[in-house]
């Protein structure tokens, strides 16, 4: 059981899904002591899923940014919630508990929450302007204002952010390149029966891939640019996106005596290891994962959400379970709808229901190397991911899940 008292002055950096939902919980849940939230952008917090689909296929707008953002002025005073927005946190002393910012100043806690997030693996090609990333609402802004002008437009990275901005793009009417240095990038999240039909969805819409070669360099001038491949062969393009992944801020926790090791390193409580009285949640946390049995780093919005709920639990009642995740992720791309729960096991083999080759309603059932389902990916099928979901938690086998699923169809 973890310690609780509902009257300690809780410090929060990182104002975004996980350090918001961790605050507005911590009240909720009937904790009195002060509680600040810290956020390096100079932005009311906003959710990033929409980033790359609702804002990016659609005309922006300051009311469509607005029905994005994650809490108002006024909710967040209202919880008497002290917020410190555009500026970072620079330094941690946990000895003294002490934040310490950029601007100078200090912030003194008795517990602190670690929810920075991650931002976008820079790219290792710079010819300058033209070269566009994906991770705040400015960068959301800035490819869309881009892809409007349309033109030719390579996007590395065929992950579900790149994938997802190649289908904003052509829906602009642009003429799209995916490329990726794996042959099935999106196996990795959907198994390679979806990875291989979401291919076929993009090409079906006119973008291109080229898949297992990689990205040698990135030449020429905004506007003008030059996607030189490993194999020699050359893409001119007009704009180049590059979605190759995240990694954890953790850069300001350098000296700080937590154990960084891709992200914050917690047990499985969500306590830092390193130091007392110190939570990481969200995209920055790396936990233990129950069902897997190795530590993972989420990047998953109901990861951050569900780790913040955890957290102001543990902090204002206390907590005798370690956390465990549902592991519910998803993307739009086009007409389809993928919602994936649980995992993939590598050794593990995959059962399908319903006709992937059409658009209709289909779901994949992954069972691990003993034969235990262990995860399920589902297209344009809300109900079959609900059932599948609800078997899943109850540990149904996986042919019981195929069939009750084959009978919903
Ligand atoms: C384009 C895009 C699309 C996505 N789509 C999906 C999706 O469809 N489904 C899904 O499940 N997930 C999706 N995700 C992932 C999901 O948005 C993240 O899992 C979620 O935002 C994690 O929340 P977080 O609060 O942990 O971190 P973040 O959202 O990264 O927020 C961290 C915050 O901390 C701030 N910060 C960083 N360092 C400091 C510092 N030193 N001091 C103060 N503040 C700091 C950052 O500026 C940021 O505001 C998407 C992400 C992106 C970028």
């Amino acid at each position: 059981m973890t310690e609780a008292r509902a009257d300690r002055h809780v410090v929060i950096v990182g104002a975004s899904l996980a350090g918001t939902r961790a605050a507005e919980g911590l009240r909720n849940l009937g904790h009195t002591g002060r509680i600040t939230l810290i956020g390096s952008e100079n932005e009311l917090p906003y959710d990033r899923p929409p980033l790359s689909k609702d804002l990016l296929t659609s005309d922006w707008s300051d009311e469509a940014v607005e029905s994005f953002r994650l809490a108002t002025k006024a909710s967040l005073d209202g919880a008497d919630i002290e917020l410190k927005l555009g500026v970072a946190a620079n330094d941690l002393d946990t000895t003294e508990r002490v934040v310490i910012l950029a601007d100078g100043t200090t912030v003194g806690y008795d517990v602190l929450i670690i929810a920075t997030g991650a931002s976008a693996r820079p790219s290792p090609w710079r010819p300058g302007k033209g070269v566009y990333q994906l991770r705040t609402l400015e960068d959301s802004r800035a490819i869309a204002t881009r892809l409007k002008l349309g033109g030719p437009v390579v996007v590395v990275g065929g992950g579900f952010i790149g994938t997802e901005i190649a289908a904003a793009a052509v829906g602009f009417g642009c003429e799209v390149t995916v490329v990726d240095p794996v042959a099935e990038p999106m196996a990795r999240i959907v198994g390679p029966e979806i990875a291989r039909s979401l291919v076929e969805l993009h090409h079906r819409h006119g973008a291109q891939t080229r898949f297992g070669v990689g990205v040698a360099d990135i030449q020429g001038q905004d506007g003008e640019l030059t996607v030189i491949l490993d194999d020699g062969s050359r893409i001119a393009t007009s704009t180049a996106v590059v979605g190759i992944g995240s990694i954890p801020s953790t850069g300001w926790l350098a000296s700080s005596g937590l154990t960084l090791d891709n992200g914050v390193v917690t047990d499985g409580f969500l306590r830092a290891v390193g130091a007392d009285d110190v939570y990481a949640i969200g995209d920055v946390a790396r936990w233990p994962h129950p069902g897997r049995g190795v530590q993972v780093r989420a990047e998953h919005w109901t990861n951050a959400s569900d780790q913040a709920r955890y957290v102001a639990t543990a902090i204002t009642q206390g907590a005798d379970v370690p956390y465990d995740s549902t592991d519910y992720v998803w993307s739009h791309q086009y007409d389809w709808k993928v919602h994936t729960i649980g995992w993939r096991h590598p050794e593990g083999s995959s059962t399908i229901v319903g006709d992937l080759a059409g658009s209709g309603k289909t779901a994949v059932i992954h069972s691990d190397a003993k034969g235990d389902v262990c995860g399920a990916v589902t297209v344009n099928w809300v109900r079959g991911l609900n059932l599948a979901r609800r078997l899943l938690a109850t540990g149904e086998s996986t042919k019981t899940i195929v069939e009750k699923l084959g009978r919903l169809a």
